[in-house]
This record gives C-alpha cells, structure tokens and sequence, in this order.
C-alpha cells in the first residue's frame, strides 16, 4: 500500500459536523410505551451525541408521566449516567403509560416543565402511541405557552425564548409495526428471543413426533411471526395483515400430514397474537391446537412466549441501530428550523433515513384500517416492499406447488459452498434450491467446495433433502477454502457431464453476531479482543459499535504509535473516573506487528495502577453456533434473489443456441445502500482490493467516527444524506434490503 492510498483512506474522514453546534441548546430524551431491548443503547448515544456538540441534556424518567410530574423526574444526564448500559436490555429511564398526557390539561404541565429547564428539543423513543403523541405536543406547544403566560406561570420573554419545540423521534417497538422503518428498535432481539425458544422446542418436538403450535407478539402487525416463521421453516404461519383463506383447516392438515409424510418429525405453527380470519374473527393458538387434535391426532403443545420477547440483551443489530439513530436524532434536532416538521430517524436498507412523522403515523393507521375493512391486500402493500417480500419468500419456501403447476424449464443449476462456513449459508442453500426446483430446474448439490466439485462430489438434491436447514450452524453441504485454480478442466469437465447451465455460489458472508463480551464486575479492567475478518475490519468494527468499546484496530484505518498512545492515555483518563470497564477490539490483520499481543503489553503497562488487562482471541468460536434470525432471513431471501435472477438470464440464453458467458452473467448479489444489488464480477473487480481481499470503498467505514464519539473521542461525524427529509410513500420500488 502506498502513502497515497493512505492518506485519501484517512480523508475520507474529514467531511463533518464542524458547524453544528448544541451550545445553549438542551435536548429532553424519554422512552414512552412498551419498552424494547436496545432503547440504552438509544437513550446512550442521545446523551453522548448531545454532550459531545455542547448541548444539555435532560433525562426524562417513566415516559410522559415524568414530564407531566416534573420535579425530580426530569434531571440534567451526564456522560457517565450511561456507562454499562449499552447492553442492558429494557430502559433505564423507565417508561410507562400516562393518562395525563393525553389531555390538554396534561401538555400543559409538562410544557411548563420543559419551559422551567429550558428544554425545546425532544427526543422520544417508543411506539406509534408515543410518537403522535409528541406530535400533537408539538403542534400545540405555541398555544400552551401562551396558556401558560396568560396563567402568570412563564413571562414574555421566555415564552419568545422558547417559542419552538423540536422533535424527534426513534420508533422503539419489539412488534415492527411502524410504517417508513425497515427495523424498529427492539425487533431483532426479539426475533433472537423467538428463535431460541424455537430451536428448543425443535428438539424436543422432534424427539416425541409433536406439533408445536407458537404464539408470538404483534397484536396488530405479524412482523415477527412472519419472519420468525421464515428463520425456522415452520409448516404454517398466522398473520392478522394477511388471513388464511376460507378453507384453511383442511388447507393446514393437509400439509402438516404431507411434512409428516416426507419423514418430518415435528411440526412447527407459528401464530401472531392479532391472527385473524378473512372475516376478522380471531384465529387463537387453542382453536389451531384443537383442530390438529381432532383432525389429525397428533400430539399437540401450545407456547404462548410472551414477555420474554421483551426480555433479555438486545442484540448486536439493535444495539447498533439504537445507537446511529441515537446520533442521528441529535443531529436532526439541532438542524432543525422552525418549519422543520417533527421527523423519525430511521433505517432504510442499511442507511440512516429521516421521515415526517406524520406520514408514518397515518400510514402506520392506514394498515390498521385496512385490515378493519378487510383490504387484506392493501394491508400487505401498505406495510412496506419487505413485509411484502418476506411474505412472498415465505409462501414459496414453505409450500411446493403440485408438479403438474412447476413450469418445465430444462435447465439444471448446481450450488455450491465455497470459503469459511458462515451462519447462514445452509438457510442460502435451502433458499436456493426450493425457489430453483419451483423455477422449474433441476437443482443439484455440491458437495466440499471446488476441491470436491473437481472429483465428482455433485448429486441432485429435492425439497424435501433441505428441510429444517434454516437453523442449522456451519454448511451442511461442505465448504473448502480452495480455490477453483489448479482444477478448472476437472471442474469444467463435471459441468459437462452434469450439464450444468448455472451455478450458484454461496461463501465469503462475515457475521458480528458472535461477538459478545461479558466484561463487568468491580475491578477496573480492560479487555482487549482479537475478531477475525481478514484483513476486513466489519466485524472489529460492528462489534466495538455493538460493544461499546473505546477503541477499534482495523486494517482499513491505519494507526501508528501515536494513535495507541493517545488511545491508552484516553482510557487511562476514562477509567480514572467512575467508568469500570474498558474494551479494547482488534482485528487479526489490522497491523502486522501491533499484534495483540503487542497491544495487550502496551495496555497493561501503562494502566497500572489504574486497571488491568485481560486479552481473548475469539477464534473460530465466531463462525460457530446457530445462525441468527438476520443471518437466516438474510441468506434465504438474498438466495431466493440469486436463484430468480439465475431463471432470467437462463430464459434470456434459450433458443439462442449460443452461451450466454458474458460480463453480465457472472455476478454477485449483496446489498449496497439502501439495495440489493447484482454486480458484474468485472466491475467489481475494479472495485477489489485483491491482495486483502476486500472492497476499496466500505461503506461501514463511515460510522467508525460514531464510535469515537460515543467513547468520548473528539471525532467529527458525517451526516445522512445531508440530513434531507425523504416522503414515506416516495421511496421507489428497488428491491427491498431490509430483512
Ligand atoms: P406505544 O408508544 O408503544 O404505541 P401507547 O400507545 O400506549 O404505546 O402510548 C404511550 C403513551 O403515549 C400513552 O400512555 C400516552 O401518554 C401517549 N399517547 C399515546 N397516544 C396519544 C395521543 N393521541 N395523544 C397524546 N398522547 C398520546
């Protein structure tokens, strides 16, 4: 690498905040309604964000109560109120319900407490209850300071003073039931929790022949059924946007008995709280129970999960999540004009998005009133292009269509696992091979990678070989790291005898989700972590945003001696005060002799006295376990994608009597922005960084300021897309990315 290429990858840093200032600004940040894993991680970075560009920042205890109370429910925070919070699930500031606030008589005293502090932004953090509840506030907020003038609470001249309220607001929800966000904070570890439970009950179950008949959150929107029903493979799924169709009770045992039939030993039904008939009557977990009883005599357990949904740590994803739209929500404040209308931060694919707040709020009704009139299809649409296409992946997935329905395409498509194994990969393959076989091809498996591609290891694989995948850990089919290299014309030659006209690639995914840290206790101490990733800093990245950690040593961003210095004087000056915990991440190729080893030597030494270090290198542990609920959707709906575009250009290429290899037909898929993306391997080879192996431009790379900041670095951070307001119902037809 040479000191260009260095100093433009520095650079790219540069472009920042440097005007915003929150200097005599103070920002009030509450969570309101039901609480959900990740609102810490929220409330955190409002805190850090907004102290970081000088401005107040006011807790608000038990939601809207505590605003309409005063007194001391609102308290000034300061950067170390929210230390170790990061990964604690629930609100530390509590939250609740409140009557008060719904009537005038109520704004009026919580206006008159914000008006006392000098608070004019608000940062709310929960449901679409909460939010339109702010909105109202808002709206109202001249006449209640007038009110509150003509009572002789508040003079003139603060009533100029304090003539605008701004407000943010970050949906804070486990059920995903707000319009414009892809993810609501709170979903994903929800879906863990679900998850899991699953995975349990699939042992079991299996064991004793049962069906399992689950009911999950969402009294109003089916996210989470959906998606778990889509992460675990279940035989059937209940969901209040989209009821069965009349006749459903025959349609379902018929399909239970058929999985039976094909040596399935369990099966899983998957039912929202709010599951409805095409008649709006409810569909209950008891009444699916007693029809599998009566119908077909299996041995029937209903799991009803719950608050545990609710409960426990909030998943790296959310904690991410939580945190960017925490930074964002800060910055959205202090941009704010006068005309600025209350807006919610959220996430669109993997960028940072702002969004009327009232556009959500009538959207996220209009879902509601849709299904009152029974407009089931309109429900679908209106909940957004991923609730639609998860819907659509899970349909195909889950039932074959009749043989005599399946086009004939005469075509036949290989899959292979190439690279380290990843979470994921087998719900890739499963994905892959039902869309393919409901294409119309005839799908086969390769088994080993190229190295058992080249000897012959291929087979046809059916539907029913790839069931119950989605949950399973590492590649069921084998994965080498060889290269195709050496054995082109044996493999070549394989192609031939199986006529293959297409081949599927699955390899090369990274996860963070493995990467968990279990640092507390009294003493000062910090750990010093090892991730891998190659020469790719993601993981060390993700995981030190997802953490909490105060410094992050990757590849991507180089560092010298006088970056570690200051980094351990920082850590040193931080845990001088009342902050226990110091972390330290660093990925396995981040510098060839600041080894971690290295870094471990240097950290110990000059924090004595102060704290001591512990190191751990996480090893292969993190391509193990059970694959999450982002890592299966991910894989299966980007695959079913792959498998489609596959048909296309196989389509394109019959009766041409010619083979269609061009730049175009080799491609790979991921996400890119907002999209899922197909990119020619050409191009993107003029996009690679060959010698590490990874992208020149990463577009992670832009929240590693995020981290700074939130570690109290001085960092600059860059801004959505210029912090824009984007409309609700004018977001294209891309393909969806969000899981
Ligand atoms: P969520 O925010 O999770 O949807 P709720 O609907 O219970 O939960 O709303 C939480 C709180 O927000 C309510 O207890 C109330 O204080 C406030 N709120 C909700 N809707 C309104 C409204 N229309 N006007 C004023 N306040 C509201």
């Amino acid at each position: 690498m040479d000191d260009d290429d260095v100093s433009a990858r520095k650079g790219s840093f540069r472009k920042f905040l440097e005007h915003l200032s929150g200097a005599g600004k103070a920002i009030g940040v509450l969570t309101s309604g039901g609480d959900a894993q990740g609102m810490n991680a929220a409330v955190r970075a409002v805190v850090r964000m907004g102290i970081y560009v000088g401005a107040k920042v006011y807790f608000i205890y038990e939601g809207y109560q505590g605003m309409v109370d005063g007194g001391s429910n609102i308290v000034e925070a300061n950067w170390e109120s929210v230390s170790s919070i990061l990964q604690v699930g629930g609100t530390i500031i509590g939250s609740a319900r409140c009557k008060a606030f719904r009537t005038r008589e109520g704004r009026l005293k919580a206006a008159g407490n914000l008006v006392q502090r000098g608070i004019t932004n608000l940062c709310v953090i929960g449901g679409d209850g909460s939010l339109t509840g702010a909105n109202i506030f808002r709206k109202e907020w001249s006449g209640l300071l007038k009110e509150l003038a003509e009572n002789g609470d508040i003079d003139g001249e603060e009533v100029q003073k304090h003539a605008y309220l701004n407000v943010v607001g970050m949906v804070g929800s486990i059920d995903n039931d707000f319009c414009g966000t892809d993810m609501t904070i709170g979903t994903d570890s929800a879906l863990h929790r679900i998850i899991e439970v699953v995975d349990a009950i699939m042992t079991t179950a299996q064991s004793h022949q049962r069906t399992f008949v689950l009911e999950v959150m969402g009294r109003h929107c089916g996210y989470l059924a959906l998606v778990s029903a889509l992460a675990c493979g279940a035989d059937w799924v209940f969901l209040p946007e989209s009821p069965p169709e009349e006749g459903w009770q025959e349609n379902m045992c018929i399909k239970l008995s058929e999985n039976r039939a094909r040596k399935k030993r369990l099966n899983i039904i998957i039912v929202a709280e709010g599951a409805i008939d095409t008649q709006n009557k409810p569909i209950t977990s008891e009444q699916i129970k007693e029809l599998v009883v009566t119908q077909l005599g299996y041995d029937t357990r209903v799991t009803i999960l719950g608050h545990v949904q609710r409960g426990g740590t909030p998943s790296a994803f959310d904690r991410i999540l939580a945190s960017r739209m925490g930074v964002e929500a800060v910055v959205a404040l202090l941009q704010a004009t006068p005309e600025t209308p209350a807006c919610v931060v959220s996430l669109s694919g993997n960028q940072a998005v702002r969004l009327p707040l009232v556009e959500c709020v009538h959207m996220t009704q209009d879902v509601q009133k849709a299904m009152d009139e029974r407009r089931f299809k309109d429900a679908v649409r209106l909940r957004g292009r991923s609730f639609e296409s998860n819907l659509n992946t899970y349909k195909r997935l889950a039932i074959k269509m009749p043989d005599d329905q399946i086009p004939k395409s005469n075509c036949n498509v290989a899959v292979i696992n190439v690279g380290a194994p990843a979470a994921g990969m087998n719900a890739a393959v499963r994905s892959a091979v039902r869309v393919g076989i409901s294409e119309g091809h005839k799908m086969f498996a390769i088994y080993d990678g190229f190295e058992g591609f080249a000897k012959g290891q291929i087979k046809e694989i059916g539907w029913a070989d790839v069931g119950g995948w989605t949950g399973q850990g590492g590649s069921i089919l084998g994965t080498k790291r060889t290269l195709p290299g050496k054995s082109l014309e044996a493999i070549a030659e394989q192609m031939r005898t199986h006529s293959i006209n297409a081949l599927l690639i699955i390899g090369g995914f990274e996860t963070c989700d493995r990467i968990k840290q279990s640092a507390s206790g009294t003493k000062r101490r910090v750990f010093i972590i090892e991730t891998m990733g190659g020469y790719c800093g993601y993981l060390a990245n993700m995981g030190a945003l997802a953490a909490g950690a105060d410094a992050a040593y990757i590849f991507e961003e180089p560092f010298d001696i006088r970056d570690l210095q200051a980094n351990v004087e920082h850590l040193t000056e931080k845990m001088k005060t009342t902050i226990q915990r110091g972390l330290v991440l660093r990925n396995e190729s981040c510098s060839e002799h600041y080894t971690t080893d290295f870094i471990y030597h240097l950290y110990s030494e000059e924090g004595k006295g102060v704290f001591d270090c512990r190191k751990n290198v996480l090893g292969h542990m993190q391509q193990g376990g059970a694959p999450s609920p982002f890592d299966r959707n991910f894989g299966t709906k980007i695959s079913a994608r792959a498998m489609q575009w596959l048909s296309t250009k196989l389509k394109e290429a019959q009766g041409k009597g010619k083979r269609f290899v061009t730049d175009d037909s080799i491609c790979v898929l991921g996400i890119s922005k907002r999209n899922l993306l197909f990119q020619p391997v050409a191009q993107l080879k003029k996009e690679t960084d060959f010698e590490h192996r990874i992208p020149k431009e990463q577009w992670w790379l832009k929240l590693r300021p995020l981290m700074k900041i939130l570690a109290k670095y001085k960092a600059s951070y860059e801004v959505s897309d210029p912090g824009q307001l984007e409309h609700v119902h004018h977001r294209g037809h891309e393909e969806p990315a969000a899981i």
